[in-house]
């Protein structure tokens, strides 16, 4: 059977001949690149031209990358940094795309009343998952620095930005993905190839074509089984991503310590384990899987349920049993593959 598969964090794609009795594989012209510090797989499927898919995806990898440019905190050189640097001080010029996401990222935050939320710099820089921590900061240390968080101090218009106090720090590790993503996708169909895949660590988008149609499934990674995948569905066009606590933490004294923090407390967000969230394009999903993982099982899903377009399964953990939840569409298409989950709430589940 003719398979091909694609890796990554969070979710693996799969096609396959589901169905289907032909042996004949799928033709498809593939890279993969580490940017934005995790690995990007960008694919075209079906009868294509070599030479113009290949130097397609590489002016999809030049996007990521000129994304990652000006996105990333690492990097001196970046509209963030310089807007970090200048935080209470002075307004930075940033581009046009810059203001679309910081844009895009307020409303995700209004909506949640900042259970999303990009000025969230000062508490990942003092939790600083990126070095591998083993013991949680202080809690004084993480009070002021959840002090530093507040959308309503980030100022975007005319082409500026700034941040209204010193010490603020902005951190778009949670929907930059997603965009990058996006644009990459972009250049791809903007140059006519139909059946397209991109996925940032787990963050996808796809396009199909009458080749691949009905033929891929989106599989979750389980949250608690390396190794293992949670559930699948089919899909055939759109984006797919998930947040989980599996992907970088650390255990201290039995508790598990993860990189999705609720800015309200300052500490990880404890009500999920694992969101996934689909939807028409990258950016969104991006946003929404770390917004209603903040939010947790209860609020997140109802949520879920107003905003068009998304659809969104969440798993959470109650007395070290898995439960989940899913929105009515994704119900639908959607098959468990761990047969201890249960579908939640489970009984006695306190309302957050
Ligand atoms: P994701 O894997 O998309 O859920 O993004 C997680 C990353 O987003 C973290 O590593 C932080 O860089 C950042 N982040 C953590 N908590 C929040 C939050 N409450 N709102 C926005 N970004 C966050
Ligand atoms: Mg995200």
């Amino acid at each position: 059977m003719g398979r091909i598969l694609h890796l990554a964090t969070t979710c693996l794609l799969v096609i396959g001949s589901f169905g289907c009795s032909s042996r004949q594989r799928i033709p498809v012209v593939e890279q993969t690149r580490t940017a934005m510090g995790t690995f990007f797989t960008i694919a075209l499927y079906g009868r294509v031209e070599p030479a113009a898919a290949e130097e397609a995806i590489a002016a999809a990898f030049d996007t990521i990358q000129a994304v990652e440019g000006w996105a990333s905190t690492k990097l001196p050189g970046s509209e963030i940094s310089a807007l970090n640097r200048a935080a209470g001080r002075d307004t930075v010029a940033i581009s046009a795309d810059l203001s679309t996401l910081l844009n895009l990222a307020r409303q995700v935050s209004e909506t949640t009343h900042g259970a999303f939320d990009v000025t969230v710099g000062a508490l990942t820089t003092l939790w600083g998952f990126e070095d591998s921590p083993q013991a949680p900061p202080d809690s004084a240390a993480v009070d002021s620095a959840r002090r530093l968080v507040g959308y309503s101090r980030l100022w975007v218009g005319d082409g500026r930005a700034y941040l209204g106090k010193p010490g603020m720090r902005l951190d778009l590790g949670a929907i930059a993905k997603g965009w990058a993503v996006d644009r990459a996708f972009e250049v791809l169909r903007g140059r006519g190839f139909a059946d397209v895949l991109v996925d940032g660590g787990g963050d996808l988008r796809v396009s199909s074509s009458p080749v691949t149609a009905g033929r891929r499934r989106v599989w979750v990674r389980h949250p608690r089984r390396a190794g293992e995948y949670f559930a699948r569905f089919p899909y055939d066009s759109g984006a797919v991503a998930t947040s989980g606590d599996y992907e970088r933490y650390f255990l201290h004294n039995g508790v598990r310590f993860h990189h999705i923090l609720d800015p309200q407390t300052g500490w990880p967000a404890r009500g999920c384990v694992s969101v996934t969230v689909l939807g028409p394009d990258a950016t969104l999903c991006d946003a929404w899987a770390t917004a209603i993982f903040v939010l947790g099982p209860e609020k997140g899903l109802e949520i879920a349920k107003q905003i068009p377009d998304i659809e969104t399964l969440i798993v959470f953990e109650v007395n070290g049993q898995l439960f989940w939840r899913a929105t009515e569409r994704l119900s639908a298409m959607l098959e468990i593959l761990d047969p201890e989950a249960q579908p939640g709430p489970p009984a006695g589940f306190l309302r957050e």
